[in-house]
């Protein structure tokens, strides 16, 4: 095979979405298993919707998940510019070409029109789209409308025959003779629709792959046929299945946020993100399911995709990323969580977070639980949540005092000597450890849930851990 050149070409509205954040990383997968081009392509030519901070937010988005570019609308290449708003020119050019070829015609319908005739079509029960009207227009015909200075639009001139897309995840998709009308490329105030860019790009850049939505399944013999017209090499097509929620709905903002950005705030990691995106629809076997990105690149395969939709568990995807937190060595962890406990407002000492990591790696689903596990050590400001006052309160202040005193009084401040210290205290009130301890975790941490107690106090210190017990008692 020659070269492979595999893009994305995201419309940015916002930040990507996982549907298509799943779409970029099969597209950079298949790019890179075979050594081959992936391109970025911005397709902002609805101006309208696209801006500079969208734009920027998906360049973002996909660096963040590792999936880089080797051409682009930033770092360039032999096919640029890569942002359709800046390829104007090149879409009018092949417009031309195509009239001049018989391929495409000028459409003089007003919208007016357009709409009076789908109506009468729609009444005698004809299927709906353009009827070819301009298609066949006489040399009168045009010859009056061009001295009515009519607007017209370019229309490409389907052929009427049967289109059949060997497609690398749906298989054999069938199109009937007729059942694609002439369609739109230049709308009347010039501007080009993505039917036109999308063919005219993908054919100029060498594109052998377009990995994208199966949304964009209908579109695939009309990018066909402009690329056919224009004489040029008509590339392999992957349309990806839907993504549903767990209610075999498909994923809207029903189901929470779903776009890149929302999981990168939430705490989820970018290897996790990517190897659980990429078990959307695909699997390698039906056993593995972590995969290092290098394994990723050798094992994937896109005609390998199932064509049934794929479903979005955040569950499964949280349960994956604490498994990738676990495998994080202290320093690499604690570089990522400071983000999230910096962003609550706390000031956060490196050293002491970096040991703090083996007390919370098992538990943290996602770098956020970070905040209230860890909170405690890098403020003193810890008034207890009401659960944790509840217990201090049915403790009373003599409990805590007689905490504040054994502590203080304990040898070496080290994980076992406070934990003796701790036992003791709960055995002479005659309570059990969780009993004995909890309204100690209360008043040390402000709640009723932490990170192992003994180790806690032993980051925290013996004169911050005391003065919090002797506070507690006071109140
Ligand atoms: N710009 C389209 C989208 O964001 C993709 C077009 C294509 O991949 O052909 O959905």
């Amino acid at each position: 095979m020659s070269e492979v050149r595999c893009r994305f070409a995201p419309a940015p509205s916002g930040s990507i979405h996982v549907g298509n954040a799943r779409t970029a990383l099969f597209s950079w997968l298949t790019a890179r298993h075979h050594g081959g081009t992936f391109v970025l392509r911005v397709e902002d030519t609805d101006v309208s919707r696209v801006t500079e901070e969208a734009f920027r937010g998906t360049l973002e988005s996909l660096r963040w998940l590792g999936l880089g570019w080797d051409e682009g609308p930033d770092v360039g290449g032999p096919h640029a510019p890569y942002r359709q708003s800046q390829r104007t020119a090149i879409y009018h050019e092949h417009a031309e070409r195509l009239m001049a070829g018989g391929h495409a015609y000028r459409c003089y319908c007003t919208p007016e029109e357009l709409e009076e005739r789908r109506d009468q079509a729609r009444a005698r029960g004809e299927p709906p789209g353009y009827d070819g009207r301009c298609r066949r227009l006489s040399d009168a015909e045009l010859a009056a409308f061009e001295r009515e200075g009519r607007l017209w639009a370019v229309r490409f001139a389907m052929p009427e025959r049967h289109y059949i897309v060997h497609d690398l995840v749906k298989g054999e998709v069938h199109f009937a003779a007729g059942a694609l009308r002439d369609f739109v490329i230049l709308r009347s105030d010039g501007s080009p629709v993505f039917l036109l860019a999308v063919a005219v790009d993908d054919m100029l850049m060498g594109i052998t792959h377009v990995i994208r939505g199966e949304d964009l399944l209908a579109s695939a013999p009309r990018n066909m046929a402009v690329i056919e017209a224009l004489g040029g090499t008509l590339p392999q097509y992957a349309h990806l299945p839907l993504i549903v929620g767990s209610d075999r709905q498909p994923l809207s903002k029903r189901h929470g946020s779903t776009s890149v950005e929302a999981f990168r705030e939430h705490g989820i990691l970018p290897e996790a993100l990517v190897n659980y995106l990429a078990l959307l629809g695909w699997s390698y076997d039906d056993q593995t399911t972590f995969f290092s990105r290098e394994e990723l690149i050798e094992r994937f395969d896109v005609s390998r995709v199932s064509s049934n939709p794929a479903a979005f568990d955040s569950d499964k995807l949280e349960w994956m990323n604490n498994h990738y937190v676990q495998g994080l060595d202290d320093e690499d962890l604690a570089a990522r969580v400071v983000h999230f406990l910096a962003g609550a407002g706390l000031l956060v000492d490196p050293g002491l977070l970096r040991r703090a990591m083996p007390l919370v790696k098992e538990r943290m689903k996602t770098l956020t639980q970070a905040v209230p596990l860890l909170r405690f050590l890098f403020t003193d400001d810890v008034e207890p949540d009401e659960t944790a006052a509840a217990v201090i309160e049915k403790a009373g202040p003599g409990y805590l005092a007689d905490a504040a005193e054994a502590l203080d009084g304990v040898g070496t401040w080290d994980r076992a000597s406070i934990q003796s210290a701790l036992d003791a205290l709960a055995g002479e009130a005659g309570l059990n450890r969780t009993k004995g301890w909890q309204p100690v975790r209360a008043a040390v941490t402000g709640s009723t849930v932490s990170p192992p107690l003994p180790e806690s106090m032993e980051l925290l210190g013996r004169d911050r851990t005391v003065a919090r017990l002797r506070a507690a008692a006071a109140r």
